[in-house]
């Protein structure tokens, strides 16, 4: 069980930001990540009434405010469409309706923990954070940045065109993934990203030919899975999680290209 001492709803990110310079402070998203530990918080800021709970589209991107919800995500109509389901799909197993209409992608996002869906598929898209005093940063870098007392403002997704794909493995339905695996495409550039290995979600860039054989396909996820680490815990062993990955990779490739094979 955690303590929080004050509550304070900010009226601006400046105020959010100075208050959360404070060791004991915390920045609240949905709380529940927070509330299983046992965090003696000073003051809980909450987020809510900074307009951090709108999609945004225009021409060149979509912007996810910090206080959106995963339910939010997963039901976007604009998401879904021009990136083939790819967020929902990432969502979908995320323990049930009533968690994810409480869980934020600001503290998802924040937190990048090793076991995320989420931040597995957004890494395979061209996605950036915005930070309150970082700026934006592309969130290949953010991933790998230590923890401080910055707070995460938006998630902005460029719309650059690329097809992409999202599987993961799970012991039950709604229990964290064995294994998480998202694929895109744009042009000849292919990413695949792959996290809950169990560390933190890791991008790598490869190559394909127009119509990709087999043999090709099957070369190209094992080379992939050779420039990753993987690692054994309860549930998965790091051999286990490795054929896990070179299986998901092909699987994804395939779906993208939809049977446009050489043989
Ligand atoms: C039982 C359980 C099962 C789960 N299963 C899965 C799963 O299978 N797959 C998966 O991907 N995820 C899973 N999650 C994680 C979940 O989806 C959320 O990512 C997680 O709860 C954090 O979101 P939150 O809004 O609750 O954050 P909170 O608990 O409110 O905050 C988490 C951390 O982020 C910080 N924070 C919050 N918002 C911001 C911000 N805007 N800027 C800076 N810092 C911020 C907080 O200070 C805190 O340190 C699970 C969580 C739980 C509790």
């Amino acid at each position: 069980m955690f303590t929080i001492d004050k509550y304070v709803v900010a009226e601006s990110l400046d105020q959010a930001y100075e208050l959360n310079q404070n060791r004991r402070n915390v920045i609240i998203g949905g709380m529940l990540w927070l509330k299983m530990g046992r965090k003696k918080i000073g003051t809980a800021i909450d987020l809510s009434n900074l307009n951090l709970n709108t999609i945004e589209e225009d021409d060149d991107s979509f912007k996810i405010g910090a206080m959106c919800t995963l339910r939010d995500v997963e039901n976007h109509l604009g998401l879904n469409s021009y990136f083939n389901n790819l967020l929902s799909k990432s969502v979908e197993h995320i323990v049930g309706v009533q968690m994810r209409n409480l869980a934020t992608i600001g503290g998802s996002i924040y937190s990048r923990f090793g076991f995320s869906d989420i931040l597995t598929a957004l890494l395979s898209l061209d996605s950036y954070v915005e930070l309150h005093k970082g700026g934006i940063v592309p969130l290949k870098k953010f991933v790998d940045m230590p923890y401080d007392n910055d707070i995460l403002v938006r998630i902005i997704i460029k719309k650059d065109g690329r097809s992409s794909c999202y599987k993961s493995h799970r012991m039950s339905s709604s229990d964290f993934p064995v294994l998480a695996c998202a694929v895109s495409n744009k042009g000849n550039e292919w990413y695949a990203s792959v996290g809950a290995r169990p560390g933190k979600a890791v991008l790598k860039q490869f190559t394909l030919s127009e119509k990709p054989s087999n043999e090709e396909i099957d070369k190209v996820a094992q080379d992939i899975t050779k420039l990753m680490t993987f690692g054994t815990n309860m549930r998965g062993s790091t051999r286990y999680r490795r054929l896990l990955a070179d299986v998901l990779i092909k699987r994804n490739i395939e779906e993208i290209i939809g049977g446009n094979h050489a043989d």
